[in-house]
């Protein structure tokens, strides 16, 4: 995908728009990858997002950098303000064949809930709690300051923020790894070494000699904030040494940052409450965001996460992620997805038939009345309002899938039904609005009881 139009080649070291260091990759989507960089004019560490450059992701990315610039300009006291990924800056530069990249610097952030899931299947009840909060915090703040519709809530798009220990030693590892290493690692640099050759020799001497300036310049500067970090208190705890490093060390260096961060997931997953108040979350990937008065798709959501009106191809509203809100929180309790719909060839039914047909058995029968102007709606239903493709249906409550399948006990079970009850109502108008959630019970509920035992005073301040 390194190609014209694709992603653009990065290696450890490269300079962009006169003051970001790139350090070491840090993930990648469809779109674009995503780097850490220090910025060497405010001397933080970012991460810059670089898209691909072809026509429609530049077009893409405009959309995505308009609704990002509304969300940086809502009123930051808002206290769901930091409950969704801030914009710091963006600039643009002409890559390879002077082809167009949109890019967007980011603070740094850590994994997202998908890889805590897949870690510990299932997540601690107060961890729920806290993450559960902050998500309706985020929500409120897109749709009720900024009058956004994410439209992919589910656990790849919320993310753990890093402490600053975490990201100091991020870096410093990066920092180093590299030191120790002048060829590129897989860590540092996606680009084929083939491709980056021929990109860079492709550049008159003069300008390569301008670039090779540029590149020691800025790496004097990282050097010197870097030489000055102290290492936070939790591993790696060797300090770089300007590039003379024993590569002997390295084996059991290049882990540690990772293991900071890890253990910190672990005493989260365990209920400790230190780091359960530490633990912020923020909601990120507005690649596919549209305004409440201004959709850019009818088809949103991921299949999971979706809404009844958006399968069956009703209006949809900001109430579309309170649904996948549920879905998700179901999820992080349950290890399982709330609906999981299948097609089947033999019996004749695609996903839409079965997705409903699971909604129906889990939320009751679905009021014809409210879908009937639906584009799908004659592909789903016959015309007395029953389900065409499927007849068979096994009801179960979400307090059944919960005791079943969450192992939760009848009363977590019953209560947690009842936070999420109002984010699955049918009518879009009834369905419970973020802030009202925040308003629930479920939320409070660990002052009473939780799974640490708390102390009651510490735990007044947890939520
Ligand atoms: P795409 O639009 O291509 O899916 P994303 O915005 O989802 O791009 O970013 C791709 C990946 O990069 C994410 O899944 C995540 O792992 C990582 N990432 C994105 N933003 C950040 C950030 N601010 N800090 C750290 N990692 C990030
Ligand atoms: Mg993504």
């Amino acid at each position: 995908d390194y190609e014209n139009g694709g992603y653009h080649p990065v290696s450890f070291g490269d300079v962009f728009h006169s003051r970001y260091f790139t350090m070491r990759k840090l993930g990648w989507g469809h779109f674009a990858t995503v780097w850490l960089a220090f910025d060497t004019r405010e001397r933080i560490f970012t991460a810059i997002k670089i898209p691909k450059s072809r026509q429609d992701f530049i077009e893409a990315s405009r959309d995505e950098l308009d609704i990002l610039q509304v969300i940086r300009d809502g009123d930051p006291r808002h206290v769901g303000a930091q409950n969704v990924v801030q914009i710091l800056n963006e600039f643009e530069f002409f890559g390879v064949s002077k082809s167009l990249h949109l890019c967007m610097v980011f603070e740094v952030l850590g994994d997202n809930l998908l890889t805590l899931l897949r870690r510990f299947n299932t997540l601690n009840l107060n961890l729920v709690r806290v993450v559960s909060k902050q998500l309706l915090q985020g929500l409120a703040y897109l749709h009720d300051e900024c009058e956004i519709i994410h439209t992919d809530i589910k656990p790849e798009n919320v993310v753990i923020c890093l402490t600053e220990g975490q990201l100091r030693n991020l870096a410093l590892e990066a920092y180093s790894s590299r030191l120790w290493d002048k060829k590129p690692k897989s860590m540092i640099s996606t680009s084929p070494e083939e491709y980056r050759s021929k990109y860079i020799l492709g550049l008159p001497s003069k300008k390569r000699k301008h670039i090779r300036r540029i590149r020691k310049k800025h790496r004097n500067k990282v050097e010197q904030f870097l030489s000055k970090l102290d290492i936070a208190d939790s591993p790696p705890k060797k300090q770089i040494e300007n590039g003379t490093n024993n590569a002997n060390d390295r084996s059991d260096f290049s882990y540690e940052a990772y293991n900071h961060i890890s253990s910190f997931y672990e005493e989260l997953q365990a209920g400790n409450l230190g780091a359960l108040k530490n633990c912020t979350i923020k909601i990120v990937d507005f690649g596919n965001a549209c305004y409440i008065d201004h959709h850019y798709s009818d088809d949103i959501q991921t299949r999971e996460y979706r809404s009844p009106e958006v399968i069956i191809g009703c209006e949809y509203d900001t109430s579309a992620d309170l649904w996948s809100a549920a879905c998700l929180i179901f999820e992080l309790v349950s290890g399982d997805y709330l609906f999981y719909p299948e097609a089947s060839d033999s019996d004749n039914y695609n996903s839409d038939d079965d997705h409903i047909a699971k909604i129906i058995e889990t939320l009751g029968p679905l009021p014809v009345r409210l879908f009937r102007d639906g584009r799908r709606f004659n592909d789903i239903f016959d015309k007395r309002g029953k389900l065409l493709k499927i007849k068979v249906l096994s009801p179960v409550s979400i307090g059944e899938l919960l005791i079943d399948i969450a192992s939760l006990p009848g009363i977590e079970a019953r209560d947690l039904s009842e936070f999420l009850m109002p984010m699955l109502q049918y009518d879009i108008n009834e369905r419970a609005t973020a802030s009202e959630c925040l308003k629930s019970k479920w939320l409070k509920l660990c002052e009473i009881r939780g799974t640490t035992k708390p102390k009651r005073r510490d735990t007044i301040e947890l939520v």
